[in-house]
Formats: C-alpha cells, sequence, structure tokens
C-alpha cells in the first residue's frame, strides 16, 4: 500500500515500509500518520491512544545522530512530552515539519535536541513552559491557532521563529535566548509578551507585526535589537519595570545596546520608561501617533529623532516631548531639543487649563521663530513689515504733493535702523513737507514699526544664540 500523502514541499510519505494498517479516506488512501484531521475528528480515545504509542516508539527507535521523523504527522487529541523532561531522557532530534496538533500539545519541562517545526500548525493551545533547546529550534513559519506559552524557557541555540503566526495570545516571559533570536515577518493577532525575557544576543524583530498589546517589560537586550518597518497598533511597553542592578560587564541592567526602530508605526503608545541607551538608536521615519514616553531614562547622543510625532494635543503630551527636551539638551543635540521645546509649546497650548495670554505669546513666538529654531523667520518678518510699513507711508505720502518715492523708502528704512527717532525733540522736519503736515499719525505708526522691528532682530539674535550656543 502506498500512502496518498503529499507535502506542499512534495515529499511522500517516510512510513511507506512500515506494517501500518492504510485507511481509504476521499479517494486515497492514508496511513495512521497522514489521515488527514477530517478523518480523525471522529476518532475514538482508544485510536488517538494509539497513534501517539507509534509515535512515541519513532522517537524511540530514533538514533541520536539521526532524527524521529515526524514531518506531515497529523496529531489527534491532546498529546503530551513531558517525559522528556531530563538530559539522560531528552528528545532525540526531532522534525514536526508540516505537521498538525489536533489537540494541545504540552512540552512542559521536555528537553530537545535539534528540532524542527517547520511551519507546523498548532489548532489548540501549546505549552512548552520550562522546557529548553538544547540544538536549534526552528519554528519557522509555523501557526498558533489557540494560547501559544513559551514561558521561561532557554533556547541555548538559535531560536528562528520566522514568519510564525498567532491567532491567540502568545508568551514568552522569562525565557532566555542564549544566541540569535529572529522573530522576522512574524505575526501576532493577540497580546504577545517577552516580559522578564533575555536575549543574550541579536533580537531580530524586523518587522513584526502586532495587532494588540506588545509587552517588552524588563525584557534585557544584550545584543542588537531590530525593529525596522514593524507595526505596533497597540501599545508597545518597553519599560525597564522591576529590573535594577548591573550586568556582569557593568552596564547598568536592562540596558538596550545598539537598536533600529527605524520606519516603526506605533500606532497605541510607545514606553521606554528608565530605560538607557549605551548605543546608537534609530528612530529614522518612525511614526508615533501618540508621544513616546522616555521619562528617567537615558538616550544616547546617537539618537537619531527624524521622526512623526503625530501627538501634539494630550495632556501626556507636554510632559512627554519636556523630558524628551531636556534629554536633548543634555546631549546637545540643539535642532532635537529645539524640536520638541516646539512640539511641548503646542502641546501647552492646546491645554484648556492654559491662560489666553500664555496661548497668544506662545502662538506668536512659533510663527515668528519656530520657539528659535528658524533663523530666516524672524528676517522674513522684519523684511516684510518694513515693506508694509512702506506702502502705509506711501499712501500717506501721496497726499503731498512733493514727497518722492524715494524719500519714503528712505523714510521706512529709517524707522528700522533709528527706531523712534521721530519721537525725540531734535527730529528735523524741514525738509520734508509731508512729514512735517502729518507728523502725529506718522509718530504712531513709526512707533509701531519700531516695536516690532527691535522684536524681530531680538528674536533672530535669540535663535541665533539657541542654535550656536556652546557651554
Ligand atoms: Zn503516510
Amino acid at each position: 500500500m502506498e500512502c496518498s500523502y503529499r507535502s506542499s514541499e512534495g515529499d511522500t510519505c517516510q512510513f511507506a515500509n512500515s506494517e501500518l494498517s492504510y485507511e481509504e479516506y476521499q479517494g486515497g488512501t492514508w496511513c495512521p500518520f497522514h489521515l488527514p484531521a477530517s478523518a480523525k475528528a471522529t476518532w475514538s480515545e482508544q485510536q488517538s491512544g494509539d497513534l501517539h504509542k507509534r509515535i512515541f516508539d519513532l522517537i524511540a527507535q530514533a538514533r541520536p545522530e539521526g532524527r524521529a521523523d515526524l514531518r506531515g504527522v497529523v496529531i489527534p487529541a491532546h498529546i503530551t512530552f513531558a517525559q522528556y523532561n531530563e538530559t539522560s531522557r531528552m528528545l532525540p532530534p526531532i522534525d514536526f515539519s508540516r505537521a498538525t496538533f489536533l489537540g494541545q500539545a504540552t512540552f512542559n519541562r521536555t528537553i530537545f535536541g535539534k528540532s524542527e517545526f517547520v511551519s507546523t500548525i498548532f489548532c489548540d493551545e501549546v505549552h512548552f513552559l520550562g522546557a529548553e533547546f538544547y540544538a536549534d529550534a526552528n519554528f519557522d513559519g509555523a501557526e498558533f491557532r489557540k494560547e501559544a506559552h513559551f514561558e521561561r524557557m532557554k533556547f541555548r541555540e538559535s531560536a528562528n521563529f520566522k514568519r510564525i503566526h498567532a491567532v491567540c495570545n502568545a508568551t514568552f516571559a522569562g525565557t532566555t535566548f542564549s544566541k540569535r533570536a529572529s522573530f522576522r515577518h512574524s505575526q501576532f493577532d493577540n497580546k504577545i509578551s517577552f516580559s522578564q525575557a533575555t536575549f543574550m544576543d541579536e533580537a531580530d524583530f524586523s518587522p513584526v507585526v502586532c495587532h494588540n498589546r506588545a509587552d517588552f517589560i524588563a525584557t534585557r537586550f544584550r545584543g542588537d535589537v531590530e525593529f525596522q518597518d514593524s507595526i505596533f497598533h497597540d501599545e508597545a511597553d518597553f519599560a525597564l519595570g522591576p529590573l535594577r542592578g548591573i550586568e556582569s560587564d557593568g552596564t547598568p541592567i536592562g540596558s538596550f545596546r545598539r537598536a533600529n526602530f527605524s520606519r516603526v508605526m506605533f500606532r497605541g503608545l510607545a514606553i521606554f520608561t528608565d530605560r538607557v541607551f549605551l548605543d546608537s538608536t534609530r528612530f529614522r521615519d518612525a511614526v508615533f501617533s501618540y508621544a513616546p514616553q522616555f521619562h528617567n531614562g537615558k538616550l544616547h547622543p546617537h539618537t537619531d529623532f527624524h521622526a512623526k510625532f503625530l501627538d501634539r494635543r494630550s495632556q501626556e503630551a507636554v510632559s512627554a516631548y519636556r523630558w524628551l527636551k531636556s534629554a536633548m539638551g543634555q546631549n546637545r543635540a540643539r535642532g532635537e531639543e529645539a524640536l520638541f521645546y516646539a512640539f511641548e509649546q503646542e502641546a501647552l497650548r492646546a491645554q484648556p487649563e492654559t491662560p489666553r495670554s500664555v496661548k497668544l505669546f506662545s502662538w506668536s513666538y512659533s510663527i515668528i521663530s519656530r520657539y528659535g529654531s528658524s533663523l530666516m523667520r524672524p528676517l522674513f518678518c522684519l523684511f516684510a513689515t518694513t515693506a508694509l510699513f512702506m506702502v502705509v507711508y506711501m499712501a500717506i505720502a501721496l497726499a503731498s504733493p512733493n514727497a518722492s518715492f524715494r524719500d519714503v523708502g528712505f523714510f521706512a528704512l529709517e524707522q528700522v535702523i533709528r527706531p523712534f527717532s521721530l519721537w525725540s525733540r531734535g527730529y528735523d522736519v524741514s525738509g520734508s513737507d509731508w512729514v512735517a503736515k502729518n507728523l502725529s499719525i506718522l509718530r504712531v505708526l513709526s512707533l509701531l514699526q519700531g516695536l516690532l522691528s527691535l522684536s524681530f532682530v531680538a528674536l533672530f539674535l535669540l535663535a541665533l544664540r539657541w542654535q550656536f550656543k556652546r557651554e
């Protein structure tokens, strides 16, 4: 008899030579291992138990240098591998690629050698609590349709969770990844937790999509961290949490090394409270829908904040930007300091309890020099008001027959260079007939022009000092 099983990769049944009872189902002939899920739905406990026993027999027969080949196997009912929980009684190298676990799968405290779960489907809950992988673990493309528990585990070699899809909550809380861990292109439809997990080497999440809350509270990243192009649809919490103390290399526990959050979309709140960033951190082209919380942490001088900050109105935004402003000030990053100061002012203006006068001044300061970050704007304002007053003076001078354009132009410029001169006692009006005739109104206008011009010059000098100050 030959089993009708064909994997998507074109693999045929590996159990062809076994003495098995084959079953006809939907026009095919199937070995009990590969018989499709729908046929096994009506199986009795006895039948499921028999297949489990065959699986454990195959595992028992596998040589340490070989592998237990369980590719494509459809496993009914709740199965547990918790009996392989000692190094003397660990699982041999095992391959569950493209296998389907129809019931709950329990691997609590199981000790694994090299293990393949490539494109494995877990239809029910899966429990790996306290399990240990002594060799590479490969879960590439695995699908978790119910809760996935990977708590307090140890991955002693590389952990590959690329392209996994978790439909329900998934947790890696308290798990240690001793070597490189990759979650590239993974999708989490529900909550995901890496709380108190430790990544000893590189942690690659570029990109992941998290549709619900992502919990990285007290997660330790001892290697580089990659989150480029990830999307967090809900809160992403990277707070230091309860971590306290010093690592073996003398750095504060829970510090970030090189971290890349470029082009990450933070659609929920992004929290980095108390975190220390020891190396360059990139948020280039990231989008923060809410003002990110970095309170009490320490940013690295090479922090790239060329990102989009969409929240300029919430109450939390005021303190969030204020903190970032002073952190950037400490790092002497003048551009970013000015940027966050502007955001802080903008958010402050949006608060109902802020007095109207403060709002008005804040608004003017924003328009005229973008809170001291623009050198060109005050100069432009100076130029524009001078031109405007020139037009007004022109209109007044038109009434007098002998006033020339040249005279009026000089008069307007004089109010910039020598403001309030019209108010001095010794001002000579004998030469210009039109000034003498309209002295009262010109005095008022020149006073206004003088005040405005002086303000613009002052704001220009302030912006100049802000951008080039060294202390
Ligand atoms: Zn088969």
